[in-house]
This record gives structure tokens, sequence and C-alpha cells, in this order.
């Protein structure tokens, strides 16, 4: 798709944030530009029942929902471009992107990059990944018709991984490190209530074992109680321990926390740079919901609309 190349508002990132970002800008007349990346939509495309979403009282399967908002912000005149941006350069003005070795101006840029799924570091997880290791029961629960697998985790997102994977597999093992669930009661519950679902406790995963013919057969662990390393066998691995903030693309250019996430000045969604705005999980590491993801593009939206009515001429 052709899109200009000098622009009042480049939104970086697809999700519920940065489309919320574009409705609010494309409905101010800022014809915004959305570069989606790779995974267009963000982590909602990777999920099945979104049922906390407001205004959807039956649920919505978590694609539709992001291909509505696409829709929504297309409808107002939003440009969403499948490209991801590779460079970034904020010292000048207005602020220069870089993607596919095209070079993009923007007078603001609204940053909504999202957060990818954590890994564990262990020994063979980069060589499993894609062979009986997964990070999205979405995308390869299917594989695993009546297989018995594990999930590792003991947050919200394990809880959601199990239980929709017992749609296909015949048992689904929750391995956690610790004796007690970080999930909400409601998520644990119905986790528990699942005649499919068991738990192993106090178990650290310390390494993935496979080969290459069948990928990942089974798993070591270490009992954190007893300090001893046991085997279990396993069809296939779910990786479920959170997300890392995708912000490698503007370390020492933006101010960054401990943990990695954007940081945004008090209630605003304002960068340490003037024009740079920052909203959904790149910047929050205590909510991460779909809906105070949406709630922040907009605040995004809004700042940058008032960023460029009071400092240029539009
Ligand atoms: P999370 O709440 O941070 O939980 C991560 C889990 O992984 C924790 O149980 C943690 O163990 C474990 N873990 C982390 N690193 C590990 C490692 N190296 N080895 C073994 N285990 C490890 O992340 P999340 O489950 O992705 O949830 C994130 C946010 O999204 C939460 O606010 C959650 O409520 C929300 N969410 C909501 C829904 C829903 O409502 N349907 C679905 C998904 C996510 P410890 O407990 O020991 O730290």
């Amino acid at each position: 798709m052709d899109y200009p190349k000098k622009n009042k508002v480049v939104i970086i990132g697809s999700g519920p944030a940065g489309l919320t970002a574009a409705i609010y800008c494309a409905r101010a007349n800022l014809n915004p530009i959305v570069f989606e990346g790779f995974q267009a939509g963000g982590q909602l495309t990777m999920t099945t029942d979104v049922e906390n979403f407001p205004g959807f009282p039956d649920g919505v399967m978590g694609p539709n929902l992001m291909d509505l908002l696409r829709e929504q912000a297309q409808k107002f005149g939003a440009k969403c471009i499948m490209k991801q941006v590779d460079k970034v350069d904020f010292e000048s003005y207005p602020f220069k992107l870089e993607t596919d070795n095209e070079k993009i101006e923007a007078d603001s840029v609204i940053i909504s990059t999202g957060a990818s799924a954590k890994l564990l570091g262990i020994k063979g997880e980069d060589e499993f990944v894609g062979r009986g290791l997964s990070t999205c029961a979405t995308c390869d629960g299917f594989f695993y018709k009546d297989k018995s697998i594990h999930v590792i985790g003991g947050g919200d997102s394990a809880m959601e991984e199990a239980i929709f994977l017992t749609k296909f597999a015949s048992k689904v093992t929750i391995m956690h490190r610790r004796d007690t669930l970080r999930a909400s009661k409601i998520m644990e519950d119905r986790a528990i209530s699942n005649d499919k679902i068991d738990f192993l406790w106090n178990a650290e995963p310390i390494e993935f074992i496979g080969n290459q013919e069948k990928g990942v057969y089974g798993l070591i662990y270490k009992d954190s109680k007893t300090g001893s390393e046991v085997e279990v066998e396993t069809d296939g691995v779910f990786i479920a321990i959170g997300h890392n903030p995708n912000t490698s693309l503007f370390k020492d250019i933006l101010h960054i926390d401990s943990n990695g996430y954007l940081i945004t000045d008090g209630k605003s969604s304002r960068t340490n740079i003037r024009g740079v705005f920052a909203s959904g999980d790149v910047q929050d590491s205590i909510y991460r919901q779909a809906i105070t993801a949406a709630g922040s593009g907009c605040m995004a939206a809004i700042d940058a609309e008032r960023f460029l009515e009071e400092d240029y001429e539009l």
C-alpha cells in the first residue's frame, strides 16, 4: 500500500492501544499511519475468547476484536501498513523513522509496540521452539489432539492456555514453580475444576529433552522443596510465564525502567521526548489488559493532538 512519507502522526504497533490511538487520531483529521509490525493486531490475535472487554456480553474472539478495531480505524482514514519500524531518530525534528529502507517523517509518534512472550532461557529451549515447544496455544493447540502436554506458569495466561488446550489434548499438566497460583480466583477455579487439568507444584523447569525427529518429548524440572531433579515425559510444552515489553528499538533513546518498560510522565502518555508518546503494554507493567491498553491509546492520541495544536501549525 502506498502511504505518505511526511505525517502528522505515526503510530508504531497495532494492538488495542495502537488501533485505539489510530481511531482517535483519524477522527481528529490527523491522518495517522499505523505500522502494524509482523504480528498485526498484537497479542490478542493469539488469544481465544475475550470475556472482559466491555460491550461484548457474550465475549468476542481476540482476532475478531482486532479486526473490528482495525476496520473502525480505517473507516475514519487511518492507513495500516503491515511493516515493522526498524529504526527511529527522535533527535531531529520532524522525527525520522525507517522501515524496509524507506524513510518516513513524523511530527509526532505514538509507540504502542506491546509486549512479547517471555521464554525460560533453559537448555533445549532455543532448539525446540516450534518443535513441541510453543508460546501460543491458539496457534499450535490443534497439533496436540489426544496428547498429554504441559503448560508452564502460574498466572492467568497459563490458566487460559491450559483451559483452551483441553479442547484438543487428553491431559494438560500445569507446571508451576511455587505451590500457590498467581492467577485470578476465577481463572484458578476454572482450571482446578477442569477434569483434564492436573497441577505439578514446586516444579522449576531446567531442561527440555527431545531430538531432531520427534521434537520435545520430555522435560526435567527441579523440585524446589526437595532440590531433586525429576524427568517427565510429555507430548508438548506451552510456556506461559508472562511477557517482555517490546522496547529494544528505543534503547538509549527513551527512558526505560528497570523491567524494560517505557516510562511515561505522570498520568499522561508523554515520554521524555516531546512529541513522542507511549501507550499500552509497552509502558504498563501493572494492568496489562486489552481495555486499559485501549484507554491509554486514546490518551496518547489526545496528547499527540494537543501537542500538535500547541506547538505547530497543522
Ligand atoms: P504473570 O501474571 O506475570 O504470571 C507469570 C507466571 O509465570 C507466574 O506464575 C510466575 O511464577 C511464572 N514464571 C515467571 N517466570 C518464570 C520462570 N522463569 N520459570 C517458571 N515460572 C515462571 O503473567 P500472565 O499470566 O501473562 O498475566 C499477565 C497479566 O495479564 C495479568 O495481569 C493477568 O491478569 C492478565 N491476563 C488476564 C487474562 C484473563 O483475564 N483472561 C489472561 C491472560 C493474562 P510466580 O507466580 O512464582 O512469579
